[in-house]
C-alpha cells in the first residue's frame, strides 16, 4: 500500500489524479486531501477514498466540511497552517496541485519529510526554484514534474546525459487568441480568455495560456527544474498540443514526446515513476490526425515570453516578483479592473520597479526573502494597476 496525499485535490489537476487513484484503491492508502471552497467535492472524495484527513484552506468553510463528514472517521481541519500540518504527515507520494504561490510552503514541508513530490504547482518553482530543489536535495526527496511539457522533457531524458543536451523545446498551443488580430487583444473579455482550444484546465491557467504567461512560467520552470541555461530553451507554437516538448541532443537528434492532451498521462507517469503502468488515456491515431503544425511564437503577440527571458537572465528573486505580479495582475483582470494586455504591462512595471536598488540578483533565496519579495511585488503590482493611465 502506498500512502499518498493530494494538495489541491478539488482542482482540475487534483480531480484528474483522484480519478487515477480511485480506479486502483487496493494499492493506495489516502492520507490527506486538501481543497478550498468546494467542500462538497472535498467531502465526497474524502469519503469515497477513505482519507484520514480533509483540509479546506478557508477557515470559514470548516463548519460545513465538518458537517458533511460528521458520520465518517475523516478528520477535518481548516486554514493554511492545517495544510502545512497535513504536509508533515508521512506519505510516500504527494501531489502538489494547489494553484499559485500558496503551493510553496506545503511543498517545502512535504519535501522536508522526504516525500516524493509530484509537482503541478509551477508557481513554486518560478517563485523559489533553488529553495524548493535545495530542500529536496537536503532531505533526499524527489521532485517529479507534472506539467505536461516538463513531464515530456523528463521522459525524453531517461537514460541520457545532460552534457549531450543542446536544447529543450517546449510547445504552446497558442491559447484562446492565437488567431485573433493583435489589435483586438486589448478588448478580450474574461469569458473569451477563459476558454482553451485544447485543454480543460482551471480558470487561472487557462487565462495564462491565452496571454502566454503560462508558457512564460514554463520557460522559467524548465530552467529551474532541469538546470539548463535560458539560451538553450525555446518555445514552439504547436496548435494540436500533441507533442508536448522536444529535447535536442548534440548529435542532431530531437526526441519528441507525443501524447494526448490529457493531464492524466503526466500525472500517471509521476504516480508510477520510475515504472510505466497502464493509463486510461486516449491512444492517438496519427494516421487519422494526418499532420502536425509548428510555428515560431510571435513575440509582439505574446510579450510575456520576452519578460520571462529577462527574468531568467536576472535570476535570484526576480522569479518571485514575476509570479506575484502576474498573480496580482490576473486577479485584476478577473475582477474586471484591468484589460487583457494590461497584465503584461503590470508585470513588466513591477519588475522594473523592484529591479532598481540593491537588486533582485544578489539577495539569498530563503523562505523569508521569497515571502517578503512576493508581498512587496503584490503591493507594487496593485499600484501599477492603479496608474495604468
Ligand atoms: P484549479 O484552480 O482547478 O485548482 C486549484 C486547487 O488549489 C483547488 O483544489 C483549490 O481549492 C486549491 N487552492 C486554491 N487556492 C488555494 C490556497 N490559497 N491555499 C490552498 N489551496 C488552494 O487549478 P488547476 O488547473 O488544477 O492547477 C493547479 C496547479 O497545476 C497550478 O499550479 C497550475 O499551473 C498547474 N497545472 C495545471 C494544469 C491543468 O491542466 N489544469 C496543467 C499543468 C499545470
Ligand atoms: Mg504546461
Amino acid at each position: 500500500m502506498r500512502r499518498i496525499t493530494f494538495f489541491g485535490a478539488t482542482g482540475s489537476i487534483g480531480q484528474s489524479a483522484l480519478d487515477l487513484v480511485a480506479r486502483d484503491l487496493d494499492h493506495y492508502d489516502v492520507v490527506a486531501l486538501t481543497g478550498g471552497r468546494n467542500v462538497a467535492q472535498l467531502a465526497k472524495d474524502a469519503r469515497a477514498l477513505n482519507a484520514d484527513l480533509a483540509v479546506t484552506c478557508y477557515p470559514e468553510c470548516y463548519a460545513e466540511l465538518k458537517d458533511l463528514l460528521a458520520d465518517t472517521n475523516v478528520e477535518v481541519a481548516a486554514g493554511g497552517e492545517a495544510i502545512v500540518e497535513a504536509a508533515s504527515r508521512p506519505v510516500d507520494w504527494a501531489l502538489s496541485a494547489i494553484v499559485g504561490a500558496a503551493g510553496l510552503v506545503p511543498g517545502l514541508e512535504a519535501l522536508a519529510h522526504g516525500t516524493t513530490l509530484a509537482l503541478a504547482n509551477k508557481e513554486s518553482l518560478v517563485t523559489a526554484g533553488p529553495l524548493l530543489l535545495g530542500r529536496a536535495k537536503a532531505h533526499g526527496a524527489t521532485v517529479l514534474p507534472v506539467d505536461s511539457e516538463h513531464s515530456a522533457v523528463f521522459q525524453a531524458l531517461v537514460g541520457e546525459h545532460m552534457a549531450a543536451v543542446e536544447r529543450v523545446i517546449i510547445t504552446a498551443s497558442g491559447g484562446a487568441f492565437r488567431d485573433w488580430p493583435i489589435e483586438k487583444l486589448a478588448t478580450a473579455t474574461l469569458a473569451e480568455a477563459s476558454s482553451h482550444p485544447n485543454w480543460d484546465m482551471g480558470q487561472r491557467i487557462t487565462i495564462d495560456s491565452a496571454s502566454m504567461f503560462n508558457k512564460a512560467m514554463e520557460l522559467i520552470e524548465t530552467k529551474e527544474f532541469f538546470g539548463v541555461p535560458p539560451e538553450m530553451i525555446e518555445v514552439l507554437v504547436h496548435r494540436e498540443s500533441l507533442i508536448h516538448a522536444l529535447v535536442g541532443f548534440n548529435d542532431g537528434a530531437l526526441m519528441a514526446h507525443v501524447g494526448p492532451p490529457d493531464m492524466r498521462h503526466a500525472i500517471g507517469y509521476a504516480l508510477h515513476w520510475p515504472e510505466r503502468q497502464h493509463l486510461p488515456v486516449e491512444r492517438l491515431d496519427l494516421g487519422k490526425i494526418g499532420q502536425l503544425t509548428f510555428e515560431a511564437p510571435d513575440q509582439a503577440r505574446y510579450p510575456a515570453l520576452g519578460i520571462a527571458k529577462d527574468v531568467m537572465a536576472t535570476g535570484g528573486l526576480s522569479g518571485a516578483v514575476f509570479n506575484a505580479a502576474k498573480e496580482q495582475a490576473l486577479d485584476g483582470f478577473i475582477a474586471g479592473d484591468i484589460g487583457f494586455l494590461d497584465m503584461s504591462t503590470v508585470v513588466a512595471k513591477t519588475l522594473e520597479k523592484m529591479s532598481s536598488g540593491d537588486g533582485l540578483q544578489s539577495q539569498a533565496i530563503t523562505l523569508d526573502s521569497v515571502l517578503e519579495t512576493d508581498r512587496l511585488a503584490r503591493i507594487y503590482a496593485a499600484e501599477a494597476m492603479k496608474n495604468l493611465g
